[in-house]
């Protein structure tokens, strides 16, 4: 079942932010876009044609990673977004990620592109926050954008355009941890 989280206050992460000059922010594609889809009744993804294939883009945390590179970039702080799905592998050990072959969670070059950055905002659970801390050791400050609250289990569909992946709230239960 994803896990379900919230938006922590934004003046609260801008102040954790305050003094960088080069953010990265990373968020994962899954069950914390779902959570911010249900929570601002936005699609989950945009289906977008790439060649001949068509990929699901997360819709709500590309969003809300979008709205603080705005806000950064208007205080001139240099600022880059990615979208990496299941940022929660990276909390385990490294070797159980190399045994996991060349799944596309294992991949860290992501990791690589944060080195030189001054902070990394991480729009993930409190998993993916574990995981990117344990990857970015004390090299690089990441300052947590979400709070993990409990489950979600979700109902989807595809909206009449065939272009979003739209959440059916009625059909969608959030469980809060007590
Ligand atoms: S990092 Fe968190 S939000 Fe992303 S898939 Fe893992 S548990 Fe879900």
């Amino acid at each position: 079942m994803p896990v379900y989280s919230v938006p922590l206050p934004e003046s609260s992460v801008l102040k954790a932010l305050e003094g960088a000059n080069k953010i990265r922010i990373l968020g994962c594609g899954f069950c914390d876009n779902w959570s911010l889809a249900y929570q601002n009744d936005q699609p989950i993804s945009e289906l977008v044609k790439q060649g001949d294939q068509t990929i699901q883009v997360p819709y709500s945390l590309n969003k809300k990673a979008n709205h603080y590179k705005k806000l950064l970039e208007e205080k001139d702080i240099e600022c880059g977004v990615e979208i990496i799905p299941m940022l929660c592998q990276y909390s385990n050990d490294f070797d159980l990620l190399e045994m996991s072959g060349d799944a596309p969670w294992t991949r860290s070059d992501f990791i690589v592109r944060c080195w030189g950055s001054d902070a990394v905002l991480c729009l993930g659970c409190s998993a993916a926050f574990i995981g990117l801390k344990k990857r970015l050791g004390d090299e690089v400050k990441v300052v947590p954008g979400l709070r993990s609250v409990g489950v979600l289990q979700v109902q989807a569909y595809l909206d009449d355009s065939k272009k979003y992946v739209m959440i059916v709230k009625e059909g969608s239960t959030v469980i809060k941890n007590k």
